[in-house]
């Protein structure tokens, strides 16, 4: 957007580590299920001057001087995502996810006020009332969790700490759960104990763009979310709700828990939302669902433990347990071959968050590489030979191999 840029040779130190990332996202799998590839309509969208500008304040009442322009792409953004979700209101300042949640705690909480929802370790996010977070430690926190033997949400435990607890808010959304969240489950619930439903939608919100999981709008009081995750668009979050909680939402955005809004990144976001309402979204989104479906198949057929037994969404929780490998180690052996994945938590772990007895696999990021049935089912094939022989130099090798040219094969960033 600025002439030649030549980081290069002004700055070759930030410019040779940028590189080496684009070289390692080009050459490996990643399969971090919270991960995606933005486009590069997104990408530079968001490398341009608007970084320069202060606008604190909202389109038409900002205040400073000189927002035409953002107020142009800051309304290009909120009209976006609100036809994008069928949604009233819209705020897309917020910095992250994390910063959505702090601000719909704040437009909707007092300090010390219960809040409810979904225990970290059974797939929740941190936000959530985790006590090393600002959740846990400005408000009382409740947690519900997974039934022990289906591994699905117990919306009966739900109902009973709701009743006996009074949270005023309940938190419905997960960061490592693989099965569909019954939003009208969750509705009911906080109608009949006065609480506000909240939900954050920050891993599923491109399934539900595409209309492949079943909205929170029209059940939730207030919907948060990233943008960086299935949604594909820049790394940031966004507020959407009724016109009723518009007003008290806006101000615990901007001045309640943020300043000067990062425009650039807005104007990315615009460009993010765009490209989630063409057709062509819906068609990514199947594949990535099919993709997720295969890649549970495929490792049930060869023996692993998926928590919940399958998934219905983007990701899927392999329960390491029997295996007698720490999701730490698998992390780390698939990690070596070029498959990047993380170490995850399961429900009732008996080893900490360092360590874990899970894994996490999801499939939106080979999903933008065009990757499709076949390719899962190799990328499966390289996962268990991975995790049975651990140790064996060989099996690393072909794997890195195969690895290798399935990247060539599905090239990113050309
Ligand atoms: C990723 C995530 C967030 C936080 O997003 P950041 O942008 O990393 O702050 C919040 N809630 C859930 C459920 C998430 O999965």
């Amino acid at each position: 957007m600025v002439s030649e840029p030549n980081l290069k040779e002004l700055d070759p130190e930030v410019y040779g580590a940028i590189k080496a990332e684009l070289q390692r996202e080009q050459r490996s799998l990643v399969m971090i299920a919270s991960e995606n590839y933005a486009s590069r309509a997104v990408i530079d969208a968001q490398a341009n001057v608007m970084t320069n500008k202060y606008a604190e304040g909202y389109p038409g009442a900002r205040y400073y001087g000189g927002c035409e322009s953002v107020d142009k792409v800051e309304r290009l953004a909120i009209d976006r995502v609100k036809r994008l979700f069928g949604a009233e209101y819209a705020n897309v300042q917020p910095h992250s996810g994390s910063q959505a949640n702090m601000a719909a705690y704040l437009a909707l909480l007092t300090p010390g006020d219960t809040i409810m929802g979904m225990d970290l370790s059974h797939g929740g996010h941190l936000t959530h009332g985790s006590s090393a977070n600002f959740s846990g430690k400005f408000f009382k926190p409740i947690f519900y969790g997974l039934d022990k033997k289906s591994q699905l949400i117990d919306y009966g435990n739900v109902k009973r700490l709701a009743q006996e607890f009074r949270p005023r808010i309940i938190v419905a959304g997960a960061s490592a759960y693989p099965r569909r969240i019954d939003f009208s489950a969750f509705a009911d619930i906080a109608d009949e104990c006065g609480a506000f439903l909240m939900v954050d939608m920050a891993h599923i919100a491109g399934l539900v763009a595409a209309g492949l999981h079943p909205s929170p709008v029209g059940n939730a009081h207030v919907i948060t979310s990233t943008t960086h995750k299935t949604l594909r668009g820049p790394r940031g979050g966004f507020i959407l709700s009724s016109e009723k909680f518009g007003d008290k939402l806006d101000k615990a955005v901007f001045p309640g828990t943020q300043g000067g809004p990062l425009m650039h990144v807005i104007a990315a976001k615009a460009v993010a939302f765009g490209e989630a309402l063409d057709p062509s979204f819906v068609d990514y989104q199947k594949q990535v669902l099919i993709n997720a479906g295969v890649l549970a198949e495929e490792l049930v057929g060869y023996g692993f433990t998926l928590i919940s037994g399958g998934t219905d969404n983007h990701l899927v929780l392999m329960d390491l347990t029997e295996k007698g490998i720490t999701g730490l180690e698998a992390e780390r052996l698939l990690g070596n071959a070029g498959i990047v994945t993380n170490k995850n938590s399961i429900p009732f772990d008996r080893r900490g968050p360092k360590v874990t007895s899970g894994l996490r696999l999801g499939t939106p990021a080979l999903t933008t590489r065009g990757m499709k049935e076949p390719e899962m089912k190799e990328i499966s094939r390289l996962v268990r030979d991975l995790l049975e022989h651990p140790e064996d130099a060989q099996v690393l090798k072909r794997t890195q191999g195969m690895v290798s040219e399935l990247c060539t094969s599905f090239p990113i960033y050309d």
